[in-house]
């Protein structure tokens, strides 16, 4: 039993310093004592009248029958809480609980309101927010259940949100990679920003929409954790189909404009030559100096137009692949019996390591060349004379590791390790981009497009395979050419790669 004088304190004392507005009534639904608080919040007494008077102030702006409540309160003697009420300018959540004497009979309720009107305004602007911007949001809970789809998203894949709240987004909205194969569930964006805790970014999937067409977006999926808890993830998208198309277009004009630059440049090149053989007459020391220096510059022309013309065939995806059972040593040697002018000139120590009896594979020769042309003349460019470099063939057995790095395929693993320039650490990011050239390399004034290793990786990606490099700067490189012996893909396309 609490005292008399307790009862007096909790009234005098306690209810005055709650910021909630409490409200004391009795089974007859007559208040019997509220607090400061209370009073101010609705303007009513603080006692002598009946909750109608009260639960009225709010009738018009609720969903739930307030007075239905309270009654069940009363008569089932169970708490209740109602979640968003609005009062005036205010929210505020409720809760009623019945009062018993002790007996367990009840003899009432208390009605506690709490101001939420901050957390509703900041939930109205980021609702506003969600709502009003073009990118497509979509939230998951902990188990990649949707919870909110904003109306970009639906407008994009063009459904409505009632039919994916619930559901498992990765059952609900398809998505497919370049080549159109479907993205399995373990591998969609959202499960892996689930299951690694890390935000993913990405613009090589598609979204299927209701009615099967699909769109090409650029994502982020972002997990959201809180004190070490993972309560879920948001997955934010664009269409970029314009974006795809200008790209596309872009492409087409480099494809086109390096296409007609060859026809002038290889007619340079013969009228060069041939005044350099003496068709013309004979030419003086300066005049043959200055044929030289045209003949080297409309080399590199060439070289500079070809590489650009293999990079927009790759990325138009319009080249040929017609992979053959190919010796990659006698590949290898080839290509190095072609540089072994320049690698002599350079007194380059060159040595090589074939692992004997290596199977023949799957490759498109053309473009297997290619690949060691580039990394081989990258290792002889960028080593200063009298320098190292060693060219090895390996076989790797599926399961194996090259350089820390697991092999999933038995594959031919082709290492070029040099003892030249190196590449800065801070640029080795950049290496395989389009026209990048890194700084220590074009302060020497070497040759080069920037274009060899992303037409490298190109290749090497589509015969699913991998390449990497070691490098510290002036003390050097070893690249790692890995390519499994199942080899390329046959590909039709209306262009060879040159
Ligand atoms: P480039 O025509 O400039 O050689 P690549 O695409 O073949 O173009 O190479 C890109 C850049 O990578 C080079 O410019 C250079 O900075 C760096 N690089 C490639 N191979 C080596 C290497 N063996 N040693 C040092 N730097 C290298």
């Amino acid at each position: 039993m609490i005292d008399t004088n307790l009862s007096q304190d909790i009234i005098t004392n306690l209810l005055p310093a709650i910021p909630d507005g409490v409200f004391m009534f009795d089974r007859d639904q007559k208040v019997i004592i509220a607090n400061p608080a209370a009073t101010k919040l609705t303007g009513l007494p603080q006692e002598g009248f009946y909750l109608p008077e009260f639960t009225k102030l709010f009738k018009k702006r609720v969903k739930v029958d307030i007075d239905e409540v309270i009654k069940n309160v009363l008569s089932k003697g169970v708490s209740s809480h109602i979640e968003e009420l609005s009062l005036v300018r205010f929210f505020y959540e409720m809760f009623i609980s019945p009062t018993f004497d002790p007996a367990q009979n009840i003899t009432g309720g208390v009605i506690v309101l709490h101001d939420i009107t901050s957390i509703v305004e900041e939930k109205e602007k980021y609702r506003a927010l969600l709502m009003g911007i073009g990118e497509g949001v979509i939230a998951t809970n902990h188990e990649g259940k949707v919870v909110m789809v904003n109306p970009s998203a639906q407008d994009m894949l063009g459904v409505k949100d009632t039919e994916l709240v619930g559901k498992a987004l990765t059952a609900c909205v398809m998505m497919v990679d370049e080549k159109g194969n479907s993205v399995p569930s373990e591998q969609h964006p959202i499960r892996l920003a689930l299951s690694l805790g890390e935000k993913l970014t990405t613009t090589t999937y598609s979204f299927i929409r209701k009615n099967k067409t699909k769109f090409p977006v650029a994502l982020t999926a972002t997990p959201v954790i809180l004190e070490n808890k993972l309560l879920g993830a948001i997955l934010v998208f664009r269409d970029i189909t314009r974006e795809k198309e200008i790209d596309r277009m872009k492409t087409e004009f480099v494809s086109l404009a390096s296409h007609q630059l060859r026809t002038p440049l290889t007619s340079i090149g013969w009228y060069v030559e041939m005044l350099q053989s003496g068709d013309a007459g004979v030419l003086n020391d300066k005049q043959k100096k200055f044929l030289s220096e045209v003949y080297t510059g409309n080399k590199r022309m060439v070289t500079l137009v070809n590489a650009l013309l293999n990079v927009s065939r790759l990325e138009l995806g319009i080249f040929t692949v017609e992979p053959e059972l190919t010796n990659v040593v006698e590949l290898v040697q080839s290509v190095i019996d072609e540089q072994k002018q320049q690698i002599n000139e350079r007194r380059i120590r060159f040595s090589t390591a074939f692992e004997k009896d290596l199977p023949l594979i799957q490759a498109d020769p053309k473009l297997l060349r290619m690949v060691v042309q580039n990394i081989l003349s990258n290792a002889v460019k960028y080593t200063p004379e009298k320098g190292t470099i060693n060219l090895g063939l390996r076989l790797i057995k599926r399961g194996a590791f090259v350089d820390k790095q697991k092999v999933n395929e038995d594959s031919i693993a082709i290492v070029v390790s040099d003892t030249g320039l190196g590449i800065p650490k801070n640029q080795q990011n950049q290496i395989f981009t389009k026209l990048f050239r890194a700084d220590n390399v074009r302060e020497k004034d070497t040759d080069g497009t920037g274009l060899g290793l992303y037409i490298v990786k190109s290749i090497v990606d589509h015969a699913g395979g991998k390449i990497w490099f070691e490098s510290e700067e002036n003390k050097g490189t070893t690249f790692y050419v890995i390519l499994p012996i199942s080899g390329m893909k046959k590909k039709e396309g209306s262009k060879q790669l040159s």
